[in-house]
């Protein structure tokens, strides 16, 4: 079926935009020889995994059940990073993973053993205080007080013989001079240390599919960390994978004309776009502009019983009526992987629209997954 016919709410994710971004991507292991996995706390519609494991090298974890479906469904090298790690789910982790990275020095110490009797590579993240998001505190793990990774003012040199690699993750939707920025940091303070580990795992963060991407800089930035310290660099972006790849289709249901125009969708921010409101960010609306732009501007909001469950005010070039389809943009990336079944609202369905623009329904879902999480 095409995109149009395509039951609401659902997401659709796109193949040929997956594709591209992957290519660009996988041009970095080309140039470089670093590894880069997919950090599936981002995206883990893992239908595409075969697709995405042509190009990558693995997955990042951000604990037992990440870790094991990338093992399950993935392939490739399995890292998983936690803050802390339950015992019972080390466990599991260490049939499983290939890496492990530790956030303190008490759980490196609490469970390394473990780690090195299961040939489980070990690392610990460093915290190189390089705050280069000039944001809210909320997605900065350089902020002030953060629980992220080891300073330097706690590291010591005798922690190098108990581990082989160093992680850090600083950056959010950023451009490669904060990495270069970050990386200047990193080797001020722990330098002296890079000479002593085999690899080093720079995080998330990189934007690397965007368009202003300067990729130059981070395979410059990836080739001087390989070359001075004899590293293996891993980076393990999520944004990145599925950035602009998908669309969350939804159908006008209502329009309520209460001093504003709102239209009632059957998409819902707090329910199948949490970042919306979490973040704060507006999605990009295909046909949709800045209110006030074209003649006719209406509030996006949803059939939910919450009051500030807004998408955001957009104007439209020819009035919107009930019935039409809307269609917001870049919805593949921390979508439906937050998704909540609150007020009984039905999960949308997870769509395949492959590089001919064909579309097939992967999963749909139905009262049972919302029962199914209650008792
Ligand atoms: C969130 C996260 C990532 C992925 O970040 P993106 O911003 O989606 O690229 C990678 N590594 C760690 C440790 C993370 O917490």
């Amino acid at each position: 079926m095409r995109i149009e016919q395509v039951p609401t709410p659902a997401y659709v994710i796109d193949e040929a935009k997956l594709v591209n971004n992957l290519e660009i991507l996988k041009s970095v292991q080309d140039r470089t020889g670093c590894k880069v996995l997919l950090a599936q706390k981002a995206f883990s519609m893992y239908t595409t995994y075969p697709l995405i494991s042509q190009y990558l090298s693995g997955t990042t974890a951000s604990g037992l059940y990440e870790a094991r479906l990338g093992r399950e469904e993935f392939g490739g090298e399995v890292h998983v990073f936690a803050p802390a790690f339950k015992d019972a789910d080390l466990e599991e982790i260490l049939e499983i993973a290939d890496h492990i990275v530790f956030n303190s020095e008490r759980q490196l110490r609490k469970h390394m053993d473990k780690c090195r009797a299961a040939g489980v590579s070990i690392g610990l993240r460093i915290n190189p205080e390089c705050s280069t998001q000039d944001e809210q505190a909320l997605y900065d793990p350089c902020a002030t007080g953060s629980r992220f990774g080891v300073r330097i003012d706690q590291f010591s040199e005798d922690l190098l013989d108990l581990v082989d690699g160093l992680h850090f993750h600083t950056l959010c939707e950023q451009n490669s001079d904060d990495l270069k920025t970050t990386l200047d940091a990193v080797e001020a303070k722990f330098g002296s240390y890079l000479h002593k580990v085999k690899w080093l795992n720079m995080g998330g963060g990189h934007h690397v599919t965007r368009e202003d991407y300067n990729l130059d800089l981070l395979i410059s930035s990836i080739q001087h960390m390989q070359e001075k310290y004899g590293l293996e660099v891993y980076i393990e972006p999520g944004e990145a994978i599925a950035l602009n790849a998908g669309y969350l289709v939804t159908e006008v249901l209502d329009i309520v004309e209460n001093g504003i125009e709102t239209l009632v969708l059957d998409a819902s921010a707090t329910c199948h776009m949490p970042d919306v409101l979490e973040m704060p960010y507006r999605p990009p609306l295909r046909h949709g502009f800045e209110a006030g732009e074209k003649e006719f501007t209406y509030r996006l909001s949803s059939n939910t019983c919450l009051t500030g469950d807004i998408i955001g005010d957009y104007s439209f070039e020819k009035p919107v009526e009930i019935g039409d389809k809307l269609y917001f943009e870049d919805m593949a990336i921390y979508s439906f992987v937050k998704n909540n079944t609150f007020n009984g609202i039905g999960l949308p369905s997870l769509v395949l629209m492959d590089q001919t623009g064909d579309c097939r329904i992967i999963k749909s879902f139905g009262y049972e997954d919302f029962k199914g999480r209650l008792s």
